[in-house]
């Protein structure tokens, strides 16, 4: 990838015609360090925000050695990048070939189930193996989520109580509890009450439990919608994590997918027709811009211009993407320069998860080109360091599985 100091460099030297990709891996690498430092357990990344090989290596450099992977491509990209990752298939429900080749051929030894029919899948999709790492998936209330996951997956409070006592009694390895609050999670309560949960049903299944996962969803700054200091996610699970009624040893897992890399790419699109107050973009929808359109979400945008200076006033702008598709259209009013025209750049924010990796070829757009930049967006969760602690349990086990 070409390598740029800014946005408005990339624009000066390519003038690209397609929509660019500025990937800032140094910004990746700040935040899993970040995680890494505050989170008082093990950190998981999960894949599915952003699985470009220089992600994976950007979170690597930055401490992550733990991936939560949803599918056996997934697998194998992670495994081809990094022999020593620690693999954890979390995807509740799996294709029996995906987990037989998880175990056998890429020593994938953590499976997510929700299921009684799941857990029977993948105990005969691994011969019965003994060695499993066993996470049972609670459903949990997303109510905090600006992007809500529930109504899938996660088993009841009810029959959460005899599918851990099945799981543990299958397994010589770790039995763990799983959720996921949701995505963008606004509230740091959110993960408190999901643990109050899991603290119950512990109660109630009385099983040995050795491993707290409290998912992904932890938030992003984006326009309108700034979370919580995220120090106060983690003391406020660390908090909790302490009344959890586990022994000693017991581990607490995350696993950021957005909060660990939305930072560190922006997407940067033309203006190819300005119409009074609608602009035509040559991304959207089906391209880079998914949380844009589907989702609605108001993304925080930077006009750049080539040789004469914009107009210091501001209006108010709709904005549609390529397609011939009437839904490729941003929901949300942009603010841009008045003057703003036809061959102009508009540098969207905040995409490096779910931007690149929802793109699609539809009706011949969805080419872009990725470069490195070296400059920041102008808000970040990262850029004042908190009081790091230590990450005690998670040691152990990152030790344990490099000696296999
Ligand atoms: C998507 C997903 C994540 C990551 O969610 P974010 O909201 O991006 O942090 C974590 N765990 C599981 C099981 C997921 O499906």
């Amino acid at each position: 990838m070409d390598h740029f100091s800014s946005a408005i460099e990339i624009v000066r030297t390519l003038m690209p015609d397609v929509p660019i990709a500025a990937n800032r891996p140094h910004l990746a690498k700040r935040a899993a360090n970040w995680f890494v430092n505050n989170f008082g357990g093990q950190v998981l990344y999960a894949v599915k925000a952003n699985p470009s090989p220089w992600v994976l290596e950007a979170l690597w450099s930055g401490g992550i050695r733990h991936f939560d992977v949803a599918s056996l491509n997934e697998i194998i990209q992670v495994r081809s990048q990094f022999t020593d990752a620690i693999l954890a298939f979390m995807h509740p429900v799996k294709n029996r070939n995906a987990i037989h080749k998880a175990y056998f051929e890429h020593g994938c030894r953590i499976f997510s189930i929700d299921s009684d029919a799941e857990l029977n899948k993948v105990l005969a999709a691994t011969d019965n193996a003994k060695d499993l790492t066993l996470m049972i998936r609670l459903s949990v209330s997303n109510s905090s989520a600006s992007l809500p996951l529930d109504n899938k997956f996660g088993v009841s409070e009810r029959d959460a109580i005899e599918l851990l006592r099945r799981a543990r009694s299958v397994t010589r390895e770790d039995l763990g509890i799983c959720f996921h609050v949701g995505s963008q999670c606004m509230d740091p309560s959110a993960y408190v009450a999901a643990m109050d949960l899991a603290k119950n049903i512990i109660h109630k299944a009385s099983v040995v439990i050795d491993i707290i996962d409290v998912g992904g969803g932890f938030p992003v700054n984006y326009r309108g919608m700034t979370p919580p200091d995220m120090s106060l996610y983690m003391a406020a699970i660390a908090e909790k994590f302490e009344t959890m009624p586990v022994l000693e040893n017991c581990e607490l897992w995350c696993e950021p997918g957005r909060a660990l890399v939305a930072e560190a790419t922006s997407i940067i699109t033309r203006v190819e027709l300005r119409k009074g107050n609608v602009l035509f973009i040559n991304d959207g929808a089906y391209g880079n811009l998914f949380d844009a359109t589907h989702v609605r979400w108001p993304f925080e945008v930077k006009h750049l211009r080539i040789g004469d200076p914009s107009s210091s006033t501001f209006s108010t702008f709709k904005i549609f993407g390529p397609t011939c598709d009437s839904i490729d259209a941003l929901e949300t009013e942009y603010f841009l320069p008045s003057d703003i025209m036809e061959g102009d750049y508009i540098e969207f924010q905040m995409l490096g998860a779910y931007g690149v990796t929802m793109a699609t070829k539809f009706n011949g757009f969805g080419e872009t080109i990725e470069v490195i930049a070296d400059d920041a967006p102008h808000v970040s969760m990262y850029s004042v360091q908190a009081p790091t602690q230590p990450t005690h349990k998670s040691k152990q086990r990152a030790e344990k599985y490099d000696q296999q």
